[in-house]
């Protein structure tokens, strides 16, 4: 796959294409053992980062140990997470230049009160916070755990 990761100019560091990619083609597959939530908890239940994607049936995380886990969120993305059989792709929602960061929205949940997750993607629409609303979160599924914390 044509990735890379370097500095984000969005947050941290961030995950670039090398080459170009197809509008609806899969980037890469969000790869790493699968935690119950209580498991993931114990483990991570006080460490201010973490790389856990939460897949539909609401009990399981996907613990990211590959290249996608360090893809940052915006609030207009160029890819989305899409969850099939229990494994999640990172697929391109629009055709992505060689050079472009590459972002997905995080819809993040069941995240610490305390913790507003604010969003730095700086696109025109940015609701401010990597949470999703309400709705939103409803309709798409897939999504981060709010146990996932800006890096
Ligand atoms: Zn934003």
């Amino acid at each position: 796959m044509a990735l890379v990761i370097r500095r984000s100019k969005i947050h941290a560091d961030g995950v670039y294409a090398t080459a170009p990619i197809k509008r609806k083609h899969i980037v890469v597959e969000y790869t790493g053992p699968r935690l119950t939530n209580d498991q993931a908890d114990a483990i991570y239940g006080h460490s201010p980062r973490t790389y856990l994607f939460g897949l539909t049936d609401g009990e399981h995380v996907i613990d990211g140990d590959n290249i996608a886990a360090f893809i940052n969120h915006s609030c207009d993305p160029n890819c989305e997470a899409d969850e099939i059989d229990g494994r999640v792709f990172i697929r391109a929602i629009r055709n992505i230049a060689t050079g472009e960061e590459l972002s997905y929205d995080y819809n993040l949940y069941d995240g610490d009160p305390d913790d507003p997750a604010p969003c730095y993607c700086q696109a025109r629409h940015c609701r401010g916070t990597l949470f999703a609303d309400r709705k939103r979160a409803k309709a798409q599924g897939t999504s981060k755990t709010g146990k996932q914390r800006t890096r």
